[in-house]
């Protein structure tokens, strides 16, 4: 009875803490000025998105240079080491940079996100795959991954404006790094081809996801080519361009004339087919929404795109209710409406950035009911393998002790099972002590296995 009491408490602590924000008064101040480097830098320059391209930071020299005098020698020495760990480079805009709280980053939600340390690193678990969601597997076109019926991805390009520690696309997105050798490519119109014609013959496709990289680095005719391309295509209803430049680089949709003409330009046609044309973008934490990102959202709305937001889920970073929920409403005060959160991939080089099924599902059931229904994202499990998004409480069957869940997939891939592993270091101490035992995780393992065999068996519809 107590504990109950004391649990309804902290809820209603935190839906207080959060309408004391009612009026959402995001940051205006110019912020970025407490970047030794940027402290001369006016609110028209920072607005620009050229100015935000050509001062993005790239290198650790390049961090130092920004910070000067905030960079301990013990903190750059971290950074570096960390870079020889993980398979991301790094990229920043200066405007993702300058949210970084840089007088206290062992516990900085933002620079979690983008500069691992050296520190922070664990080894892999033992499951980990570079291509956790067989995307290459599923390939159509040299483009294109066609693992739904009716949806496919379409990943025109592999650069992005600012690289994550935790991309799932690690294997090939944003160039080689100390631990990884990729294939990172750039637009090109030329070669798209053969994945418009897969489309074109292949008419049950009605949704194609365009991402990457990202649609922002695409040029504007590039936006263009591929909206109208798409959307003439009779048999295709609805397009959506993946960015996560609404996050880290909002002055782009107020800024960069060209490049929104175009992209109104796709909407136009869109509504004079009725096809939806939407872009979707990966906030993580309500750190990120400022004034410009409502300035930002102001002039897509002006262009009909529908926008909605796609989070990764990150230990340290939004792990929490508070801070889900927080984000949630924000969003949803932008017109960006929360779509899907994902249980992190089981990609190499950020292990450290998982966390549990467990965790994701108490997430999920205190976010049903905190907002409107529309605005309540969906807690997934991009099952290992290939098996898609799975609805985070769908498992077949779970044991929490060595941190193993079993997933079916009847519609993207009938018959057969696929398994996501909780991390190591999350798990209770007798389970992460059984995964130090070869013999016994393995028997503990072909246990669990053949019982979610017979489960998915007995509960097939
Ligand atoms: C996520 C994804 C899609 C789109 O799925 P939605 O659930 O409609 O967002 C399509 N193809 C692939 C391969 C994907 O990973
Ligand atoms: S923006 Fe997306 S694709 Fe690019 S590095 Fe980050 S997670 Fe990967």
């Amino acid at each position: 009875m107590m504990k109950e009491a004391l649990q309804m408490q902290n809820i209603a602590t935190d839906i207080q803490t959060d309408s004391s924000e009612v009026g959402y008064a995001f940051d205006q101040s110019e912020f970025w000025r407490t970047i030794p480097a940027w402290r001369d830098v006016d609110a028209e320059t920072f607005g620009d998105f050229r100015w935000q391209q050509q001062n993005s930071v790239t290198s650790v020299p390049a961090i130092q240079e920004a910070l000067g005098e905030l960079a301990s020698p013990a903190l750059i020495a971290d950074i570096e080491a960390g870079l020889l760990k993980t398979p991301m480079n790094v990229r920043l805009t200066p405007y993702i940079f300058s949210r970084i709280n840089w007088e206290n980053v062992e516990t900085d939600p933002v620079h979690r996100q983008f500069l691992p340390l050296g520190s922070q690193f664990i080894p892999d678990h033992p499951n980990a795959m570079d291509d956790s969601l067989d995307e290459d597997g599923h390939k159509a076109t040299p483009f294109l991954t066609h693992r739904y019926p009716d949806k496919a991805l379409f990943l025109p390009i592999t650069l992005c404006p600012v690289y994550c520690s935790f991309c799932t696309r690690s294997r090939v997105v944003g160039g080689s790094t100390a631990v990884k050798s990729k294939s990172t490519y750039g637009a090109k119109t030329s070669e798209w081809d053969s994945t418009f014609e897969y489309i074109r013959r292949n008419p049950q496709l009605e949704d194609i996801v365009i991402s990457g990289g990202d649609a922002l680095l695409l040029r504007p005719n590039q936006i263009l080519h591929i909206g109208k391309t798409l959307l003439e295509i009779p048999t295709v209803r609805r397009i959506r361009f993946a960015t996560k430049g609404v996050a880290i680089m909002p002055m782009k949709f107020t800024s960069d004339t060209e490049w929104m003409d175009a992209l109104s330009g796709v909407c136009q046609l869109g509504r004079a087919r009725m096809k939806e044309v939407a872009l979707h973008t990966h906030f993580n934490t309500d750190r990120e929404i400022t004034a410009w990102t409502a300035a930002a959202m102001k002039a897509l709305s002006s262009t009909g795109v529908r926008v909605r937001n796609q989070s990764v889920l990150i230990s340290g970073v939004n792990d929490s209710f508070g801070c889900l929920h927080r984000t949630t409403k924000k969003l949803s005060s932008q017109l960006i409406q929360p779509y899907y959160i994902y249980l992190h991939d089981m990609v190499p080089g950020c292990e450290h950035l998982r966390t549990t099924v467990h965790t994701a599902e108490n997430l999920s059931r205190r976010l049903q009911g905190s907002v409107a229904g529309f605005n309540t994202p969906r807690v997934v499990c991009d099952a290992p393998g290939g098996g898609g998004k799975r609805e985070i409480s769908s498992y077949t069957l779970y044991d929490r002790e060595i941190g193993v869940s079993a997933w079916t997939s009847p519609t993207a891939k009938p018959g057969e099972m696929f398994f996501y592993y909780d991390p190591i270091q999350c798990l209770p101490s007798g389970g992460s002590r059984l995964w130090l035992n070869k013999a016994e995780i393995t028997k503990r393992l072909a246990k669990f296995k053949a019982e979610a065999t017979a489960k998915a068996e007995a509960t097939r519809v």
